[in-house]
């Protein structure tokens, strides 16, 4: 089983030719509201996969986090774990141009809640293949989860993002940690994939750095360095590519794939899903992957 210790949000998403600068009012062409946040998109992302997954983390006591809940539940994700808070539940105002670019603004609600992990959190996460960490809910919150990864021999994977200023608690108890390019800068101060890979190997024992249509780059302090491309296609909606990329990976890993196989399926799972809008509605099912790695 992979728990997911993260963010559940609803995503309001306006889809526009070019997004507006500040003081700047554009129409757009359409708006639809998209269950996600990256805890949630990851559990979804595994559950698609293959992956028997827990969901660990909160929702407001409103419309949205009914939908959160019945959406994760859908998927096939363990939702035990998941809280109602009072209050509105997270949202993510997503806007989206014509050319498949994205900017998102987060508003924590419910995931601003979460303090800690809750005694039975700490049990999921220690019967599990793999603890998924990203940076939605309070640092302390993430930490907590971390450390109870690492006590409990479970590996953790963290995405970092939204991009902040990670504390060397919660770093020693990350086992893999998956940033895109500009987190890896952000993280490493370092520029350039092949330097920023070197530098998060001294703070973690493997790390991913996604490149969006480049691919990936994976490094392991074993010295194992692995470049996996992204297949070609015509992204309409990157939304949730990282996420899906993370989900994937860690349902491959947890099946025991070695590791140039699982960046593989990763890769594969994240390039279907920049075909289709959205975040969880843009995820591929196991037979999708599995038919697009022929
Ligand atoms: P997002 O924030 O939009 O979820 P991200 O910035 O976290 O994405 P990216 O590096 O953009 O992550 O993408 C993650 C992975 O998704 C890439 O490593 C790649 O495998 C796949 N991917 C992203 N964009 C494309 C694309 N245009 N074509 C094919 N694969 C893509």
């Amino acid at each position: 089983m992979i728990s997911v210790f993260g963010s559940a949000n609803m995503d309001l998403v306006a889809y526009v030719a070019k997004a507006p600068g500040r003081g700047e009012t554009v129409t757009g062409h359409r708006f639809r509201t998209v269950p996600g946040g990256k805890g949630a998109n990851q559990a979804i992302a595994a559950a698609r996969a293959g992956a028997e997954v827990a969901f660990l983390g909160a929702v407001g006591d409103d419309g949205f986090g009914a939908e959160l809940r019945a959406t994760l539940a859908a998927a096939g994700v363990d939702v035990r774990g998941l809280r109602e808070v009072p209050g509105p539940s997270g949202i993510a105002h997503i806007v989206v141009d014509d050319d498949g670019g994205n900017s998102i603004i987060v508003v924590p609600g419910a995931n601003g809640a979460v303090t800690g992990p809750s005694g039975a959190d700490l049990a999921a996460i220690a019967g599990s293949q793999a603890l998924l960490l990203q940076l939605e809910l309070p640092l302390p919150a993430v930490t907590a989860a971390a450390q109870a990864g690492q006590v409990a021999g479970v590996p953790v994977i963290l995405t970092p993002a939204p991009a902040q200023p990670l504390p060397d608690e919660l770093l020693e108890a990350v086992t893999m940690i998956v940033p895109n390019e500009h987190e890896a800068a952000a993280i490493t101060g370092v520029t350039g994939p092949e330097a920023a890979l070197d530098a998060l190997l001294d703070l973690v024992e493997e790390a991913v750095i996604t490149l969006g249509a480049a691919g990936a780059l994976y490094g392991a302090r074993t010295g194992e360095r692995l470049r996996v491309p992204a297949a070609e296609v015509k992204a309409v909606d990157t939304t949730a590519a990282g996420d899906t990329f993370v989900g994937a990976l860690a349902a491959a890993r947890a099946e025991g794939q070695p590791v140039a196989a699982a960046l593989r399926f990763a890769s594969a799972a994240a390039a279907l899903s920049v075909q289709r809008e959205g975040a969880s509605t843009s995820m591929p099912t196991r037979p999708e992957i599995d038919a697009s790695l022929l």
